[in-house]
């Protein structure tokens, strides 16, 4: 058994009910082979042993008071997979569906994503099964400071700063900052993705959107295309998905679809600027449903139950969640011309969806590179509040920019370097890796 599969097998054995971790990790350790062919004193000093086990695994107890007096009881974790680069960095998730297995596979591709910005910041992740979708304002704000009394235990301005996630937005960072600083009695830069007014940074919100698409253009490029006319199938419309929307539309390309759990909307005219406006304040504000967009405008078809993937584009940019993408849904892409997919979300294609891009050469932007946007600038956000600056919008935008064609020209010249031209997801996960893996030989075995 090569060192590969006995690190996977030795992961099986010991969690083998964690199958989308397993996932990640298999994605990821398949990609490395020719790293640690290269380097055979990472095997000698057990690096991807020590890589998939996570530092510290935190599960807590989140009780809470619903607003009719119940007690409900939810669990909370944070799972600090590696600070070999910085203080742990990842961003809390909560929603359902969420358990150890999920927010494992999000902390470990966190490592390299960070890695990757070139800023001193660790991978970690965290969340709750909580789901803020049903309920007020005030139960929400209830759950957040009982979560935050027993997280504040474990993070820190230099040693785990959390950020946003699925369901995790400016209310949710809100009421978990005012629970911090009381509890702290400190203002410190924390947690990322605060207010404007105290302590966020100008353009994070936007970052992991307009991230996204400062890569894709990269991708484009180096195939001697533009966004100009491109139509766009984008899932979801959280966070990711309405930035991304906003700058493909300013970049020239029409935006066809939009998602959430419930069904997908069909655009065939493409969206305009007033009906995304019109999104972001149902979605943000009003927390209304995607249906309610095809019963306010014409020209707009709600499709219940169903993903975009099936409408004809030249782009998708899947930005909800992971595994949205299967074979099925591949090869209808592939069917109806699409070139290029750039992940907005984490792991939003399954291996069986990446197999079918490869075989018909449809170029992939691996999430891990693309949505990097959005921890680069919340690591842009903590050197604001480190030195007690605030930057202009300019600034961080330019900033965002440089750092997303640098993590598109390390990706594209490591896939080259180890003979996979074109790879981006070799590329991505390789450089990452070698930047942490070298840190880990340096720091003796922690
Ligand atoms: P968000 O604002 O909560 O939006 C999530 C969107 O995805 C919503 O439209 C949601 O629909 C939909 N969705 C969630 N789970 C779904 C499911 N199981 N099936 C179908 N639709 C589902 O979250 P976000 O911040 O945009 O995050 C989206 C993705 O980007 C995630 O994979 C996240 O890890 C990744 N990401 C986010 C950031 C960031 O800065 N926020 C950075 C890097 C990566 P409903 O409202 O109906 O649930």
């Amino acid at each position: 058994m090569g060192y590969i599969e006995r690190v996977l097998d030795q992961v099986n054995k010991r969690d083998p009910d964690q199958p989308i971790f397993h996932q990640a990790l298999e994605e990821v350790l398949e990609a490395l082979a020719p790293a640690l062919a290269r380097y055979p004193v990472f095997e000698k000093k057990g690096i991807l042993e020590r890589l998939v086990e996570p530092e510290r695994v935190i599960c807590f107890r989140v009780p809470w008071t619903a607003d009719d007096g119940s007690v409900r009881v939810n669990r909370g974790f944070r799972v600090q997979f590696n600070n070999a680069l910085g203080p742990y960095k990842g961003g809390l998730r909560f929603h359902p569906s969420v358990r150890l297995d999920i927010i494992k596979f999000l902390g470990f591709e966190q490592i390299f994503k960070n890695a990757l910005t070139t800023r001193p910041i660790g991978g970690g992740k965290g969340g709750s099964d909580f789901d803020p979708k049903d309920k007020s304002d005030g139960e929400v704000m209830r759950f957040c400071q009982s979560f935050m009394t027993e997280l504040v235990r474990h993070i820190g301005a230099t040693v785990d700063v959390p950020a946003g996630d699925i369901g995790v937005g400016g209310r949710e960072i809100g009421f978990l900052f005012g629970q911090y600083k009381r509890l702290t009695r400190s203002w410190e830069g924390a947690i990322t993705g605060k207010g404007y007014g105290w302590g966020g940074s100008l353009i994070r919100p936007e970052a992991t959107g307009y991230g996204a698409i400062y890569f894709l253009q990269e991708m484009l490029a180096d195939q001697g295309e533009t966004m100009v006319d491109k139509r766009c199938t984008i899932s979801g419309s959280g966070n990711v998905a309405q930035f991304c929307a906003e700058k493909a539309m300013a970049c020239g390309a029409a935006v066809v679809s939009l998602s959430d759990s419930g069904g997908s909307i069909y655009i065939p005219g493409g969206m305009t600027s007033n009906m995304l406006q019109w999104i972001m304040e149902l979605k943000n504000n009003r927390r209304g449903r995607i249906r309610e967009v095809a019963e306010k405008f014409d020209g707009v078809e709600y499709r219940e139950g169903l993903r975009p993937w099936d409408i004809p584009c030249e782009v998708a940019l899947p930005c909800a969640t992971q595994n949205e993408i299967g074979l099925a849904d591949a090869e209808a892409l592939v069917a109806n011309g699409c070139k290029a997919v750039c992940e907005g979300a984490n792991m939003p294609c399954d291996s069986a969806a990446i197999a079918v891009f490869h075989a018909a050469k449809v170029g992939i932007g691996p999430a891990k590179a693309a949505n990097a946007g959005g921890v680069a600038t919340s690591a842009l956000e903590m050197t604001q509040n480190a030195t007690f600056d605030s930057w202009t919008r300019e600034e961080v935008d330019g900033k965002l920019a440089g750092i997303m064609k640098s993590v598109y020209q390390q990706s594209a010249r490591t896939a080259q370097d180890y003979g996979d031209p074109g790879n981006l997801q070799r590329g991505a996960n390789i450089a990452g890796f070698l930047t942490v893996a070298h840190a880990m030989l340096e720091q003796g075995v922690v």
